[in-house]
C-alpha cells in the first residue's frame, strides 16, 4: 500500500500539466516568430506602405506558418515527443486547433492583403482573381486549393483513408508555401535570424511529415505479434488476443496502439488505433473491439497464427501518470471501457493503493459485455474500488452532479473515455461543478 493518505490535499504541482506544456510550446513558438519579425522590421525599417494593412498581414501569415508546422509536429507519432505534447491523443486534439488556426490566419492574411491593395488604389481582385493583371496567380491558386482542401478536411463522411491522404497533401502544400515565402523579397528573406527560425520550423514540419507518412511503418515502434484467439464477446464486440512473435511490447495500462493486419488483404495498408484492454504484466496483448465498420468487422476473419503488426504504445491515458491523485473516478462509456479493463487488470498486481469509483455506462444491460469480467476482478484489485454498472435505458443519463454526490470530497480526479459527444458533455459538466481542468483526464476514441 502507498503511504500517501487518501484524503490528503493534493499538493500544488511544480510541474506543468499534460495540457499546459504544449500550450507553452505553442505560445513560445508564436512569441519567437513575432519578436523576430519585429526585430527584422526594426533592422530593415518600418517605412513604405507597411501600415495599416501590410505589416499585420505579414505577421498573421508568419503565425499561420508557425501553427501549420506545429500542427504537423504534434501528430508525428514520435514517442519521444509524447511527454511534450501530453500524449499522441492530446496531440491529435492540438492538431485540430492548430490546423484550424493556420487556415483562419491564412484567410485573414488574404483579407489584409486585399485591404492593402485597395489602400494603394488597386482593385482587391489583384489578390483574389488568378490571371488578373498584376495578380500573383500561383499564390492565389495555392490559396484556393488550400482553402478547398481545408474545408474538405472537416467532411465527416469521407472515408478515413481518403481523409488521411487529404491531410498529407495539405501538409505538403503548407510546407511548400512556407519555403516559397522564405525566398521571396520580404522580412524573412532580408532578416537572417527570422529566416533561420522559419527554416527550423520548416525542417521540423518536414521531418515530422516524413517520419509519419513515409518512415513510421518501417522505423516506428513496431512489434510483430500473431493472433492467439479471436473471441466474440457480444453481438458486435470482439476480443483480439495476440502473442508476441519476437519482442514483447511494454506499455502503460490504458494506452493505445495501432494495428496493421497484413492477412486482411482489403485492409492490409491501414493502421487502426485501439486501446489495450489487457495488462502489461501479461504475455499476450488484448484489444477489445467494437465492430462499427469494414475493418473492425473483418477482425472476426482473423485466424490463430495470422500476423499482426502492433505499433505503440501511445497516449497519456493511464493512471500511473497521475500519481498525486489518490481518489479517482473512472468512467467508461460503451467501448470506452477498454482502457479501464487494462487498468483494472493491472490493479491486481499494482502496489499503488487508491480509492476508485468505477462507472461502466451502457445503453442496455446486454450491451455491458464486460460487466462480468469487471465484477470478477474489481475486488481483487490493490485499490479499493466501488463498481457501478449504469444502464441509461433504466436509470437515465449519468451526470457529473450524481457522481460528485457519491464521491463527496472534492479532491478527486476523473478519468473519462467514450465517444466524443459523451466525453465533451461530461467534461463540461465537471468543469461547471468546479473540478479543476487538470483533474479531468479524458480520451475520445476518435481522431477526427
Ligand atoms: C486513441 C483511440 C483508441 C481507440 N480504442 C478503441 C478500442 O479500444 N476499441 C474500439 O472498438 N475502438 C477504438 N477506437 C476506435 C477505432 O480506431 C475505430 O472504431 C476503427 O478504426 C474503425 O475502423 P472501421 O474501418 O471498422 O470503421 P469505419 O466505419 O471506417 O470508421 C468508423 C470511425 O472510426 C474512424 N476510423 C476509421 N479508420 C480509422 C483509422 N485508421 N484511424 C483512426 N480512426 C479511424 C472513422 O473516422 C470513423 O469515425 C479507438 C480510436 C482511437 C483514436
Amino acid at each position: 500500500m502507498s503511504d500517501t493518505p487518501l484524503t490528503a490535499p493534493i499538493a500544488p504541482s511544480d510541474r506543468l500539466s499534460r495540457r499546459q506544456k504544449p500550450w507553452l510550446l505553442i505560445g513560445g513558438c508564436l512569441a519567437v516568430t513575432t519578436v523576430l519579425w519585429v526585430a527584422g522590421r526594426v533592422s530593415i525599417g518600418f517605412g513604405g506602405s507597411l501600415w495599416p494593412w501590410l505589416a499585420p498581414s505579414q505577421v498573421v501569415m508568419l503565425w499561420s506558418f508557425t501553427c501549420a508546422a506545429l500542427a504537423i509536429v504534434v501528430v508525428s507519432r514520435a514517442q519521444a515527443l509524447e511527454p511534450l505534447i501530453g500524449g499522441l491523443d492530446n496531440g491529435v486534439r492540438l492538431h485540430r486547433r492548430l490546423g484550424l488556426a493556420a487556415f483562419l490566419l491564412m484567410g485573414l492574411h488574404v483579407v489584409l492583403l486585399c485591404l492593402h491593395a485597395v489602400q494603394l488604389g488597386q482593385s482587391a481582385a489583384v489578390m483574389l482573381v488568378p490571371f488578373w493583371p498584376g495578380a500573383r496567380t500561383v499564390d492565389i491558386a495555392v490559396f484556393y486549393l488550400l482553402a478547398g482542401l481545408g474545408v474538405l478536411a472537416y467532411a465527416k463522411r469521407m472515408r478515413h483513408e481518403l481523409w488521411l491522404n487529404l491531410h498529407r497533401v495539405i501538409g505538403v502544400l503548407f510546407l511548400l508555401g512556407t519555403a516559397h515565402a522564405s525566398i521571396e523579397d520580404g522580412t524573412i528573406r532580408f532578416f537572417e535570424p527570422l529566416r533561420t527560425w522559419i527554416v527550423i520550423l520548416l525542417l521540423s514540419g518536414t521531418v515530422a511529415w516524413t517520419y509519419r507518412v513515409l518512415l513510421f511503418r518501417s522505423f516506428g515502434p513496431r512489434f510483430l505479434y500473431t493472433v492467439q484467439r479471436v473471441v466474440q464477446r457480444g453481438p458486435r464486440v470482439v476480443d483480439l488476443e495476440l502473442r508476441p512473435r519476437d519482442r514483447r511490447m511494454m506499455y502503460q495500462p490504458g494506452t493505445f496502439a495501432f494495428l496493421r493486419t497484413p492477412s486482411l488483404t482489403d485492409h492490409s495498408a491501414e493502421l487502426h488505433p485501439f486501446s489495450i484492454s489487457g495488462s502489461p504484466v501479461k504475455r499476450d496483448l488484448r484489444f477489445s473491439i467494437s465492430q462499427v465498420g469494414d475493418f473492425t468487422r473483418a477482425v472476426s476473419d482473423l485466424s490463430p497464427g495470422d500476423e499482426v503488426e502492433v505499433f505503440g504504445s501511445f497516449g497519456g491515458f493511464t493512471q500511473s501518470h497521475f500519481a498525486p491523485y489518490r481518489r479517482m473516478v473512472w468512467i467508461g462509456a460503451g467501448i470506452g471501457i477498454t482502457p479501464f479493463l487494462g487498468m483494472l487488470e493491472f490493479e491486481k498486481s499494482n502496489d499503488d493503493f487508491r480509492r476508485i469509483w468505477f462507472y461502466y455506462i451502457t445503453r442496455t444491460p446486454e450491451d455491458a459485455v464486460y460487466d462480468s469480467e469487471i465484477r470478477d476482478r474489481f475486488l481483487e484489485a490493490d485499490s479499493y474500488i466501488d463498481y457501478n454498472q449504469w444502464t441509461t435505458t433504466d436509470r437515465g443519463r449519468l451526470t457529473a452532479a450524481q457522481i460528485m454526490e457519491e464521491v463527496e470530497l472534492g479532491d478527486f480526479a476523473v478519468m473519462l473515455c467514450g465517444s466524443s459527444p459523451f466525453v465533451e458533455d461530461m467534461v463540461k459538466q465537471f468543469l461547471a461543478l468546479g473540478v479543476p481542468a487538470e483533474r479531468i483526464i479524458y480520451e475520445h476514441l476518435q481522431f477526427r
